[in-house]
């Protein structure tokens, strides 16, 4: 298996120590940063494979931390935050964040929220240029603009299929309705939440009537929306 490294960006040393030592007891690699800044430069120094990011540092703002890396790199980014406003995990995922863990979390779901991004590292570096998607039931042909579930053609409207398609690219990632809005839509004075909503209910009913209790797609309310590895 890979060993992933791990940057760790928190300026609270009991939290710190608390992240460390978890990473240390799975064999994850890992590098500290306790400010902005540091995190920055050791992201364009070390090129680590995911970053758990603290919200709250000293100098910069987590957000800024996030568009920052973002301008040049798409490494995982996991916020943990003890803000739990819907509106501050809305503004680090627009951002760019990939996930979010409100603090206290125990460290069993900061390993699981590993797991996740790992897993989506590697089908991401498996799916790249593939033509075809697969995902439980769920097959997308690119190619041919084709979607079966269970070996069964289903119609999608041109929205649906690319409601789809950008779910399906980021699968295990949580989409916010802005991010989801602008690739979709293009303008996003186009379209508002509640037109989202009824394409995403239409596009889920199709998806499920084929393959019976299998739940694709997740929402998160007042967030956005995510395809589930199944
Ligand atoms: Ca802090």
């Amino acid at each position: 298996m890979k060993n992933y490294l791990i940057l760790v960006v928190e300026d609270d040393p009991p939290i710190q120590h608390l992240i460390t030592t978890t990473l240390k007891s799975r064999d994850y690699s890992f590098l500290t940063a306790a400010t902005g800044e540091a995190a920055i430069m050791e992201t364009a120094s070390n090129n680590p494979d995911i970053i758990l990011l603290d919200l709250g540092l000293p100098d910069l703002d987590g957000i800024e931390v996030i568009s920052r890396i973002r301008s040049w790199s798409n490494v995982p980014i996991i916020v943990l935050s003890a803000r739990s406003e819907d509106s501050d995990k809305i503004d680090a995922l627009d951002a760019g964040a990939d996930d979010y863990l409100t603090k206290p979390f125990s460290v069993e779901e900061l390993l699981a929220r590993l797991r996740v991004v790992q897993r989506r590292l590697t089908l991401m570096q498996a799916e790249n240029n593939q033509p075809l998607y697969e995902n439980g039931q769920l097959q997308i042909d690119y190619a041919l603009r084709c979607v079966k579930i269970c070996g069964e053609e289903i119609r999608l409207t041109p929205i649906e299929y690319k409601l789809l398609c950008l779910l399906a690219k980021n699968t295990g990632k949580v989409l916010t309705h802005k991010y989801i809005i602008q690739n979709v839509w293009g303008n996003p004075l186009e379209t508002d939440v509640a037109s989202l909503r009824v394409f995403m209910t239409t596009l889920r009913r199709k998806l499920e009537k084929g393959s019976s209790d299998i739940r694709y797609i997740q929402t998160h309310v007042g967030i956005g929306y995510q395809m589930i590895r199944v």
